[in-house]
């Protein structure tokens, strides 16, 4: 069965310019290669911590960023290269969930009008029946529809977010990309608003990308999970089995700080990452990974680890497994 969305290899890179010539003086290599496919009605949560590349690689694939190289799929069409007009069949299919929703609504149009606005630019419906749509679709995200009239400043954190699922709503997509859509929420309001997208993705088969910087977010509503580190795939699996035995040291580091008894993380020694992750314009040579590693050995510093399967449907980055040494190597002892 073709995936809804593939992406093959893809790289986003920032040119670095400096001098008044504009010189380019180096990149920021925030996306570096990366590829994972998203099956019709399958979430895949991709999880790291700031400054990974997460959020830049979910907005190459919408194309809202131009990606560097690489391949952008969606049902199997190629629309890496594709012009604004060209893209525009395939924009309605794609939307985005922001972390901010209170930044991601225009403060002077009325919640009626942003989640309409989509509508209207994409002509999807008679003006007449405008309104009929929209206050459908506040009612299916569990807003009053006489609220359509109020701005976003009169919104609660967890009622805007609902006006933003509203507006991606819209045009019936296939996939959602969330950006840290639960991060800007309290903890109690995160579950709500979790509940309703696994909802809506049972009723619509939606496809999600859940971007987080925290597992155990991830961890409900994913089924599969991606962990990226420094621009790159070091991990990716199905949620359970990486909740359960992890294969790279830095997802289970991750792991080790998650405080959810359910998880596969409890009972497991806490692995204390040091440092911060390093800068993506003069990334670590051989494993990025291996001046934060417990683990690092001579050869991290030199060979780059290939993202591979190490177990069936399990893929690491790790050399640690070609000398078949096997995660989780700090339990609780
Ligand atoms: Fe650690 Fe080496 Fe594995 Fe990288 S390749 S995660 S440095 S053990």
């Amino acid at each position: 069965m073709t995936a809804l969305l593939e992406i093959r290899d893809l790289k986003k890179h920032f040119p670095i310019h400096k001098g008044v010539f504009s010189r380019v003086a180096g990149q920021v290599r925030a996306v570096d290669g990366i590829s994972f496919h998203i099956d019709r009605g399958e979430t895949l949560g991709l999880v790291g911590e700031s400054g990974c590349g997460k959020s830049t690689a979910g907005r190459t694939l919408l194309r809202l960023l131009e990606p560097t190289s690489g391949q952008i799929l969606i049902g199997g069409e190629d629309i890496t290269d594709l012009d604004a007009k060209a893209l525009m069949p395939f924009r309605q299919r794609m939307q985005m969930i922001y972390q901010d929703p209170y930044a991601s609504l225009n403060p002077r149009m009325t919640a009626g009008d942003i989640v309409g606005e989509p509508l209207t630019i994409h002509r999807t419906c008679a003006p007449n029946e405008r309104n009929e749509r929209v206050a459908a679709l506040f009612t299916r995200v569990g807003l009053r529809p006489a609220l359509m009239h109020s701005y976003p400043h009169e919104f609660s954190g967890g009622q805007r977010q609902r006006v933003g699922i509203a507006r991606a709503l819209a045009l019936n997509p296939a996939l959602i990309v969330g950006d840290e859509p639960v991060s800007a929420l309290d903890v109690s309001i995160q579950a709500q608003i979790i509940n309703l997208l696994m909802d809506l993705q049972d009723e619509y088969k939606l496809s999600y990308l859940f971007v987080a910087h925290d597992l155990g977010v991830v961890e409900h509503i994913s089924h599969r999970v991606a962990v990226m580190y420094l621009g790159r795939i070091v991990e990716m699996t199905d949620k359970l089995s990486l909740f359960e035995a992890p294969l790279h040291p830095y997802t289970e580091a991750l792991l080790s700080a998650v405080p959810i008894p359910k998880s596969g993380a409890r009972g497991r020694k806490r692995v204390i990452l040091t440092g911060d992750v390093p800068s993506p314009i003069n990334p670590p040579s051989g494993c990025h990974f291996h001046t934060r590693c417990p683990y690092a050995m001579q050869r991290c510093r030199n060979e780059e680890p290939a993202l591979r399967e190490v177990i069936a449907n399990h893929l690491a980055a790790c050399h640690l497994h070609d000398s078949g040494v096997r995660l989780p190597l700090a339990k609780a002892g």
